[in-house]
């Protein structure tokens, strides 16, 4: 099993370059920003509990996200691996991750974080909102506190799997053919 999470900040291509890597090494993608648009879509108990921290950008809580996450990945039978997008966010998600994968006889392989810096980021998400119809992608002051919640929390991540050695960061700007050139280079060179 090879499992890889994709980091970075929100806008910073994480989604896009997803899907192109789930389709060249055979991965799963989970998103739980994603999981969580559709409990909100379809308006159920878990999208009416996420809704008002999803909307004001905040992170909704740990024991929701944490079994939401363990049993998406624990449906799967015999994955080839996983690639995280918008998860772990924070040190106690990122340990419960560790615990999870070690109880399927599995583990992170490799975090790449996208550097992308905030204006950039505020100019990106602010053109997806034209399309996204995501309430948490209209507002400024909405993107900007995601980005600092980025910074202060989530960022930490970034450092526990380094200390493990396992985390690289990617250059995140340039064309998407570009970026997920540079991303793949990484996994090779990982992988070999
Ligand atoms: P994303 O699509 O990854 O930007 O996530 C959109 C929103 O979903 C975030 O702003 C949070 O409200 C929520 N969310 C997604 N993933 C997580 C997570 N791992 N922990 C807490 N909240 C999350």
């Amino acid at each position: 099993m090879f499992n890889l999470i994709l980091f970075g900040p929100p806008g910073s291509g994480k989604g896009t370059q997803a899907e192109k890597i789930t389709k060249k090494y055979n991965l799963h993608h989970i998103s739980t920003g994603d999981l969580f648009r559709f409990e909100l879509k379809n308006e159920s108990e878990l999208g009416k509990a996420v809704k008002r921290y999803m909307d004001k950008g905040e992170l909704v809580p740990d024991h929701i996200t944490i079994k939401m996450l363990n049993k998406k990945i624990q449906s799967f039978k015999d994955p080839e691996g996983f690639l995280l997008d918008g998860f772990p966010r924070n040190e106690a998600q990122a340990e419960s991750l560790d615990k999870l994968f070690q109880s399927l006889g599995t583990k992170v392989d490799l975090l790449l974080a996208l550097d992308v810096d905030e204006e950039e980021i505020v100019s990106r998400i602010l053109n997806r909102a034209k399309t996204s119809g995501r309430a948490d992608d209209m507002d400024e002051d909405i993107i900007r506190s995601r980005y600092q919640i980025y910074k202060e929390f989530t960022q930490n991540v970034f450092g526990y799997y380094k200390k493990q050695n396992k985390a690289k960061t990617v250059n995140g700007i340039g064309e998407i053919d570009v970026v997920f050139n540079r991303l793949c280079c990484t996994i090779d060179e990982h992988k070999s």
